[in-house]
Parts: C-alpha cells; structure tokens; sequence
C-alpha cells in the first residue's frame, strides 16, 4: 500500500499583504501592495488552494472516494489535487495531456510522490475535454471529477475569497493578477468593492477579441464589468519566456525580495511595471498585485538562472 510523505497543513495566516516598493522604476511610480498567496503552502501554492476548496467540500458530501482531474505536463493544477487529495484523505488521479516520458519531470514527479495515479492521454485522444470528463466519470464512478484548472463555478466561489485575507481592501483602485483560465480573475471580480477594477494578464497567447475563451468565461462568471484583460504580457505563449522576462524577474528579487514564477507571476509583475511606466494609472490610485504562487513551476528553467 501505498504510505503518505509527512505533508503541510495550507496555513492563510501566511499571507501577508507586503508594500515592498515594487515596481517602482523607471519615471513614474504608483504604490503597488503584493498579497503574498505564494506563502500558505509549498506545493498547493497560492489560488489553487481557493479554486479547489468546494470541489473538494463537495467531493467530501457527496461520499466520493477520489478525485480527479486533467492537465499538461507542466500543470501547477495537477499537483495541487494531489496535495490536496492527500490532506483530505483522498485517492487521487490525473489525466495528463501527451505522453509518458521517463524521468518525469518535478511537476509530476511531485504529483506522484503525493499519491496520484498519473493516467497519459495521447494529445489526439485528449480532445475535447468535456466530453474526456464524461468519460472520465463513467469510467471511474467513484471519482469527483474537476475540470482542468478548476474552471468552474466552484472554482469562482472559493477564489473569491482571496480578497478576504486583505485587511484594509478599500484603498486599492486596481487587483492585478496573472491569468490561465481565468477562474482566479473571476471569483477576485466577484470579491472587489464597487470603485475597484481587475486587471488581468495572460499568461496565454490569445487574440484580443470578444470570443476568446477567457472572455467568454468571464461574461459568464463574472458578476460586473469592472474588468481588463490584458493580452501583451505572453513572452511568446504560455509557458514560454524571453531574456527580458528573466532579467526583470531576476530585478525584482533583488530589489524587493519577491520572488515571481515564470508562467504567471513574472508575466504579470512585468505588465503590471509596464502599464506604471506607460501612465496607465493616476497618481491617486493604488494598486494590489495578487501572487498566485506557482514558484515550483521555476524548476523548468536551468538551476542558478533567476537566482532564486
Ligand atoms: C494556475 C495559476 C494561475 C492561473 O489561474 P487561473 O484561475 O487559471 O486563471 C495564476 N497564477 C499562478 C501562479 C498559477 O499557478
């Protein structure tokens, strides 16, 4: 049988809000917050901890044994349902999206070592995943099964209870956050006070038109128009970077000791810099950058890089 790894209990407690004179270079400086989400647990970092946590209630009501759920090989999601499913005391499996390639790499290395059953799914197979999650649930009955990224209501529930952990909300006109899904930017809409706006960044190489698919689930999910997302930020696509990317991330560090992971966070550190630098803002508003985590997804770039 298989022996469970001693694991960390997700403690909020953890995440501060930090002033740390981010992003104050170049001519034009505006006061940006950071809420440090990347603190309140190791591996089940920052949102997904909130995108998971009525899934997983639900799981629980409903006498599922497991879970279950989908993504690539790099995906920060999968590991925080196996580190999630092993503090709550289920079985877990995930659906990954290409092929089996010996070693695995530290994402689902550390999928592994949690417990999960690691299922590989041909990228021709994989398709279209609603009708993959049907199969899914009928293959494994007992499994509650979370789409990939927990992009669902459920998912826009408890993301929206990341504001909570702000103590003094109403000063800030602008969240910042980085962008997968949009699940996390959903549930932050649904949390912020009437003179506040969402910026968003993808992290996605997307067109900037009305039929994406993070504006489609935005109209959907979102509870205002009190939003923006910005598609400029990518670096190439998702999961890929440039020198500069590394540069400002490695900057970042030293001057402010917050470290940013390459497919979110620096993305959105560097837009959000950049917007500063273009007079995006006025000098009364203030912003608060939320840290989604995700620094183990650093571990894909060469040791000593961003050094961090
Ligand atoms: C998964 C992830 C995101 C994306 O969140 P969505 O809700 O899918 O938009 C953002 N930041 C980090 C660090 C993540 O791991």
């Amino acid at each position: 049988m298989f022996t469970r790894p001693p694991y960390h209990p997700v403690d909020l407690s953890r995440a501060i809000v930090q002033s740390p004179d981010l992003l104050q270079r170049g001519t034009t400086t505006i006061p940006v917050d950071v809420l440090r989400l990347d603190l309140i647990h190791p591996v089940i970092s920052g949102n997904k901890w909130f995108k998971l946590k009525y899934h997983l209630q639900s799981a629980q009501r409903k006498g599922f044994r497991g879970i279950l759920s989908f993504g690539g090989a790099w995906s920060n999601h999968l590991v925080a349902v196996a580190e999630a499913a092993l503090i709550n005391n289920f079985a877990s499996k995930g659906i990954v999206r290409g092929e089996r390639n010996e070693p695995l790499n530290p994402a689902l290395q550390d999928a592994e070592n949690a417990g999960m059953e690691l299922l590989f799914v041909s990228r021709t197979a994989y398709g279209d995943e609603e009708a993959l999650q049907k199969k899914m649930q009928e293959r494994f009955p007992d499994f509650a099964v979370i789409p990939s990224g927990a992009q669902s209501a459920e998912g826009v529930l408890g993301a929206a209870e990341i504001l909570t952990l702000v103590p003094d909300l109403a000063k800030y006109s602008h969240i910042a956050c980085a962008v997968g899904t949009a699940t996390m930017m959903a549930g932050l809409i649904n949390s912020t006070l009437p003179h506040q706006q969402v910026l968003g960044f993808s992290s996605l190489k997307l067109s900037n038109t009305s039929e994406n698919s993070l504006v489609q689930f935005l109209l959907k999910h979102a509870s205002s128009n009190r939003w923006q997302l910005n598609y400029d930020y990518h670096f190439g696509g998702f999961g890929k970077h440039k020198p500069e990317l590394i540069r400002f991330m490695r900057d970042l560090y030293h001057q402010t000791a917050v470290p940013t992971d390459i497919v979110y966070t620096g993305k959105m550190a560097y837009g959000l810099n950049d917007l500063i630098q273009k007079n995006f803002f006025t000098s009364r508003n203030r912003v608060l950058m939320i840290h989604s985590g995700g620094l183990q997804g650093n571990r894909s770039l060469p040791a000593g890089l961003l050094g961090y």
